[in-house]
């Protein structure tokens, strides 16, 4: 792209014309052109820019301007709302690369569920990601048996299986939370069962580490 600009230049005078900036590709490669071991990729990179504090630029106004052509995310992924846990930041990813869904315990509901399948079949992102974190106050209070009010107890309700599988160890809980929250996936959306059925996308287990910002990818369910 950068040598085509160069040689319209020359060809209309180099003098006389308005230097246009080279444009450079920006990260918009998504859907169906990324498989789902580039996107695991991609996002560990852009974590370990997001650990070593170097995040690239993001080139805001021109990114806003190509996504006015619409969305091509390479990845869904759903993470838990805890104000800590930056989906975008902690990928250093750009805007229009995420679909993201935000939930208490990261859990899923009917209408997480449909705004997943958007993402799975009709955006068609090769890779669907349940990101847990360390820390996470959903799984702790669910631990300790608190008492929620309001639809604040069904998140607690959602998240007690989990919780006495591990005997109420928070560190176990988050990791069997995220697993069941899978299972729960595949159980309960036949569109999204139906895209990792036929290869389609990928679905995998990461963890959000708290305390030095690493993700930890854990396992391909
Ligand atoms: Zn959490």
């Amino acid at each position: 792209m950068g040598a085509q600009v160069k040689k319209g230049a020359e060809m209309k005078g180099a003098k006389n014309v308005v230097k246009t900036p080279v444009k450079e590709p920006l990260t918009s490669r998504g859907g169906k052109n990324m498989n789902a071991e580039e996107a695991i990729q991609r996002l560990l990179e852009g974590n370990k820019r997001f650990v070593e504090g170097k995040p690239a630029n993001k080139k805001y106004p021109e990114r806003r301007a190509e996504l006015l052509e619409g969305q091509q995310p390479f990845v869904t992924m759903i993470g838990c709302s805890d104000s800590r846990v930056g989906l975008e930041a902690l990928f250093d990813a750009n805007l229009g690369e995420i679909f993201t869904i935000e939930t208490a315990g990261n859990i899923v509901g009917d209408i997480t569920l449909g705004s997943m399948e958007y993402g799975v079949d009709h955006l068609n992102t090769p890779l669907l990601v349940i990101l847990s974190h360390t820390k996470c106050g959903a799984v702790t209070a669910t631990c300790q048996g608190g008492h929620a009010e309001g639809n604040l107890a069904k998140v607690v309700e959602k998240i007690k299986p989990a919780a006495e599988k591990a005997e109420n160890d928070v560190d176990k809980a988050i990791d069997i939370n995220a697993q069941m929250v899978v299972e729960d996936i595949l159980a309960r959306s036949y569109v999204i069962k139906k895209a990792v059925d036929e290869g389609k996308t990928k679905i995998v287990i990461m963890k959000y580490h708290l305390e030095d910002g690493t993700v930890e990818l854990k396992e391909a369910a």
